[in-house]
């Protein structure tokens, strides 16, 4: 009945100091007995610890997962299905403990992972579910010859990392297609924000996700990411982080012949034409500038903005970050906390650098300490800096916090100059209500996603990933079942 149903999940909710690796259905510690502190960024506390797996860990996933395979691969597409979407179901049945848990591990606002983490992990479960029941390959007929047809089959056992930044909502967006195509997993959340994934494992299991499908891991980039990449067992693997991380990563997997995707960094331009939509343009800036504190690949950290209005927009911009609430994450603020306490030194190392190039603090530049138990905790003021030049470490480097940049233009060439006047290559926003300065742009940017008037806005179908530095390969609709899959063609001539 419902109310023992309940108690069983609240039961399977309660997250021990010690978190474990669920490996073939089991939640196990890691085997050298070695643990990681998890600490909650909003107060500064040791709140957990994570296992310190390394290369014997992962050995025994694969292990696992290689028996599993077999049975998986060949498992009926609508069993496939039923799993996959009750998995979704009992995310969406447990948003307010796993938006909780999100909130405590990674401090962005209760909010927003109610609103965009949690429901987006539960919405990536439920598109592949249904995706993987319409996954159909192409034919080929050689008139009077022959007819050739393509094998989609799963690669086998596949390797997904992804970062700390959206925690579940990255991590499922691998993982539900990779599991979709009939493929075993071994995947690894980031180090800083283990908790939600640890709480997946349970929901698959009682979700009816045989044991040895999927695998995860917890440890450190080094070792444990290691791990995965190196091991020759696993044949692909999907990543989601830095740059830095993606080109070591690709230096181990390209050598073995893996396949790979790399969703990679990001200094995206924000670019903002005189005859925008002004209203619409100010609200969304705001939010592609600061929401989750800025941490999200796809902010528009580079606002052009076009001359002729630049002063008006620096004045209103500054008014509208201003009134953003910073503070506990588990009240009712716009801003909540940076994620650890090495990436809030980071970021403030970056304010200092862009002093130092010479540019202007519009607003923020300095960390806050609000009252109460957040006291200890690592928060910094949505920051706007003017006056630096295209080719600065501020304007070329990722900074991944509430930090942005503001540069004026006065022609339409110029601003493309500017806007791909990076090594990145991830996302681009336009605002603009002249169609054909919207399309040229759109055709000359050099991103792999342009929004135009709108930011983040998703359609799960579409090819996501970036060009340049941000990465190799797209994720989203067909593109992820395809990686996930090998084409074999087979030709049959009559
Ligand atoms: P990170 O590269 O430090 O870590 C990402 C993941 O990779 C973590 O799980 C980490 O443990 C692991 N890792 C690190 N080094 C590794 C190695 N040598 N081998 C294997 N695994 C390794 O990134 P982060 O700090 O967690 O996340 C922030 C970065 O992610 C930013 O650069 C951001 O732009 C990027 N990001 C990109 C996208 C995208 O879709 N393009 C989305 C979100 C975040």
């Amino acid at each position: 009945n419902l109310l023992s149903f309940r108690t069983f999940i609240l039961m399977q909710f309660t997250i021990p100091f010690h978190i474990e690796n669920y490996i073939a259905g089991k939640f196990i510690g890691p085997l050298s007995g070695k643990f990681i502190d998890n600490v909650n960024p909003a107060t500064g506390e040791i709140y957990g610890q994570i296992p310190d797996s390394n290369e014997k860990d992962v050995e025994l996933a694969v292990t696992f997962a290689q028996k599993a395979f077999t049975e998986w691969a060949a498992t009926a597409a609508e069993t496939r299905f039923k799993i996959l979407n009750k998995i979704a179901c009992l995310i969406d049945e447990n948003i307010e403990a796993l938006a909780l848990a999100e909130t405590n591990d990674n401090g962005k606002p209760l909010w927003l992972s109610k609103k965009v983490d949690i429901y987006r992990a539960a919405a990536n479960f439920r598109f592949f579910a249904t995706g993987l029941m319409h996954f159909a390959s192409e034919s080929h007929a050689m008139e009077n010859k022959a007819v050739n047809y393509t094998l989609r089959q799963p690669v086998g056992i596949v390797g997904c990392i992804s970062p700390w930044n959206l925690p579940l909502y990255l991590f499922t967006w691998k993982i539900a297609p990779a599991l979709a195509a009939g493929n075993c997993v071994i995947a690894k959340p980031s180090e800083v924000t283990p908790v939600t994934t640890f709480l997946l494992g349970k929901i698959c299991k009682e979700a009816g996700l045989p044991d040895g499908v999927l695998n995860i891991v917890h440890g450190t980039g080094p070792i444990c990411g290691e791990a995965i990449v190196k091991h020759p067992q696993i044949k692909a693997i999907s990543f989601t982080g830095s740059t830095r991380a993606g080109e070591r990563i690709a230096s181990i997997a390209a050598p073995m012949f893996k396949k790979l995707s790399l969703e990679l960094g990001g200094k995206n331009p924000n670019i903002i034409f005189a005859d925008c939509n002004w209203d619409k343009m100010m609200r969304t800036t705001v939010q592609s500038s600061f929401s989750n504190q800025g941490q999200i690949c796809l902010c528009g950290s580079r606002i052009l903005i076009e001359a002729s209005v630049y002063e008006k927009f620096k004045t209103e911009f500054a008014d509208k970050a201003k009134q953003l609430t910073i503070g506990d994450p588990l009240e009712n603020n716009k801003q909540g906390a940076i994620v650890s306490k090495n990436h809030f030194e980071k970021i403030l190392n970056c304010i200092e650098t862009a002093k130092k190039e010479g540019g202007t603090i519009i607003l923020g530049g300095n960390a806050i300490k609000p009252a109460g138990r957040c006291s200890n905790g690592y928060f910094i003021k949505p920051t706007i800096i003017e006056n630096l030049g295209p080719g600065s470490k501020t304007n070329t480097e990722e900074i991944f916090g509430p930090v942005v940049t503001l540069q004026p233009f006065t022609t339409i060439e110029e601003a493309l100059q500017l806007a791909n006047a990076t090594e990145y290559g991830l996302a681009a926003t336009v605002w603009t209500q002249d169609i054909s300065k919207a399309n040229l742009m759109a055709a000359k940017i050099e991103a792999g996603i342009v929004w135009v008037n709108c930011w983040l806005l998703r359609d799960l179908r579409t090819p996501f990933g970036g060009i340049k530095n941000s990465g190799v390969g797209r994720e989203g609709g067909w593109e992820a079942l395809k990686f996930f899959t090998e084409a074999k063609n087979v030709c049959i001539e009559f």
